[in-house]
């Protein structure tokens, strides 16, 4: 399999990373859509949100909770954490993750 997100969470690509602990990682995203704009993924290839399962309860918890934690740490008040599931839905990367934006004005509903 080659996927860009297991590169960049076993080192094999270089990002510029952010966070990371024994299962998640944050770094930057490589085209912003927002000042700050972060990508939180499971060190564990799961393509989307869909393909996740029981097993992955904590792990997706886990994910949570980096984001409140870099939320904290960039004092970002007011913050959005999205996934895009699927192509209809925006994701071009099938490895699953959370964008974490911040630091301008976002639409609702979103586009
Ligand atoms: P999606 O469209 O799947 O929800 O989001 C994928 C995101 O990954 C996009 O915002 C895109 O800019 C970002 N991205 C794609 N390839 C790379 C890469 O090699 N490095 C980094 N840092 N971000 C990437
Ligand atoms: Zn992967």
């Amino acid at each position: 399999m080659n996927c860009i997100f297991c590169g960049i969470a076993d080192g094999s690509v270089k990002s510029q990373l952010i966070y990371e602990d024994e299962d998640v990682v944050a770094f930057k995203d490589l085209n912003p859509q927002a000042p700050t704009h972060l990508l939180i993924i499971p060190r564990k290839h799961i393509a989307r949100l869909s393909e996740a399962d029981e097993k992955d309860v904590l792990l997706l918890g886990k994910i949570l909770l980096v984001a409140q934690k870099l939320a904290r740490k960039f004092d970002l008040k007011d913050f959005r954490l999205i996934t895009n599931n699927g192509k209809g839905a925006g994701q071009s990367v099938d490895h699953l993750h959370f964008h974490l934006m911040a630091g301008r004005r976002f639409l609702w509903p979103a586009g």
